[in-house]
């Protein structure tokens, strides 16, 4: 073992009771993409307490920051996701992912010298708003700039190395009709709730025609005011998905059609708002995933063989974009949580037990050593310097 794996180690512990307070406090006063004021506070001054060079606010976005130790050559990126869900708090566990990617930057940070390496956490906002997120707005403005790798761990019911993670679109499809007294003067009446049904109807059917592996589904944000007035405005939120970006666009085109025959059937107008910047599918670094799941199993975790559960349960992730660009690893990490899985109230309550919080000592630990192996073969290091 590398020297720098029990100096990582040893810096861990001895912050393990802090960031083990970090999630629970973050759990506590759950944020919405964007608005997460206080946890992106909290993790900035976590880091500056620990020496890192912080920068808040960047890529135009309040709650985005990139935090930065070291001054290696091999320059190694963690990213600190810390929204919540609507109505369900820290559902997908994103307090635990902000505590764990700070302890695996501050544990690297204190090492990052004796192995040539700048470690930067990045706070990325809004990984749960589908569309224009923080991670995609900071590609965009340049803060994922100079960095050869990339990664983060996510809370899951169980530990994968390479779970599938999928191309995503969320978008509003609004219609827009013409009021009239729904008993009186209906004649007078565009009824764009008949639209949204319409819309639906067709998606329905649709769902014949696409590949197993798309996904589409949606909810109603506003089906009309009262049931005496014909609606004139409604609207429904979707996302799609499937594996690529390119199939995510040949049903993007067949989707758009089935809310246009819900336009085209009633005459109003129909409105798409959103579903612009896409998130990618993720390529795993397979590489840096193997050398992460050594070390997650040197720091007691265990891996499952999930069989056929792998590629059925698949969801989607900004940090899609970022491994586009960016050698990039996205594992996931179990927290003792079943039955209950990710956006359920229930695994809400489970991201504050006593597995969740082993889990940010042992992912934090996994990424560290993870750094430390990248940093210190010659042939993986050079890869990865080779690509910029
Ligand atoms: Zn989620
Ligand atoms: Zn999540």
């Amino acid at each position: 073992m590398h020297p720098a794996k029990p100096g990582a180690k040893e810096k861990l512990d001895s912050i393990r009771p802090a960031l083990v307070e970090l999630s629970h406090r973050i759990h506590s006063k759950p944020e919405l993409g964007f608005e997460e004021e206080h946890a992106s506070v909290w993790l900035s001054e976590t880091l500056d307490g620990a020496g890192f060079r912080v920068e808040k606010g960047v890529a135009g976005l309040p709650t985005a920051f990139v935090a930065r130790a070291g001054s290696g050559p091999l320059h190694i990126g963690i990213c600190a996701e810390y929204d919540c869900l609507p109505g369900i708090g820290h559902a997908c566990g994103h307090n635990l992912i902000a505590a764990m990617s700070a302890g695996a930057g501050i544990a690297a940070a204190k090492v990052a010298d004796e192995l040539g390496v700048t470690i930067t956490v990045l706070g990325t906002p809004a990984e749960e708003v589908g569309n224009a997120s923080g991670k995609i707005v900071m590609l965009e403005g340049g803060a994922f700039d100079g960095l050869h790798a990339s990664m983060m761990v996510h809370p899951a019911p169980f530990d994968v190395s390479t779970m599938k993670l999928i191309a995503a679109s969320m978008f509003d499809a609004c219609y827009h009709g013409k009021e009239a007294h729904a008993s009186a003067f209906p004649e007078q009446g565009i009824n764009a709730a008949d639209a949204l049904t319409i819309a639906q109807m067709s998606l329905g059917l649709l769902r014949q025609h696409i590949r197993q592996s798309d996904r589409i589904h949606g909810i109603v944000t506003k089906g009309g005011d009262a049931p005496n007035i014909v609606p004139a405005h409604t609207s429904a939120k979707y996302i799609i998905r499937a594996d690529t970006l390119a199939e995510l666009e040949e049903l993007r085109e067949r989707v758009v059609r089935c809310f246009e025959a819900g336009a085209l059937a009633t005459g109003s107008r129909l409105e798409i708002l959103g579903g612009d910047k896409p998130y990618a599918n993720v390529i795993h670094d397979m590489e840096m995933a193997a050398i992460y799941e050594r070390n997650a199993q040197a720091a007691g975790r265990k891996f499952a063989d999930l069989g056929p559960m792998r590629d059925r349960v698949a969801a989607s992730t900004d940090m899609g974009n970022v491994s586009h660009k960016i050698p990039s690893i996205h594992p996931a990490i179990g927290i003792d949580s079943l039955p209950a899985s990710n956006h359920q109230p229930e695994f809400t309550a489970a991201c504050i037990t006593a597995a969740a919080d082993q889990a940010i000592y042992d992912g934090a630990l996994a990424m560290a050593w993870t750094i430390a192996d990248l940093a210190t073969s010659d042939q993986t290091r050079s890869r990865l310097m080779a690509k910029h």
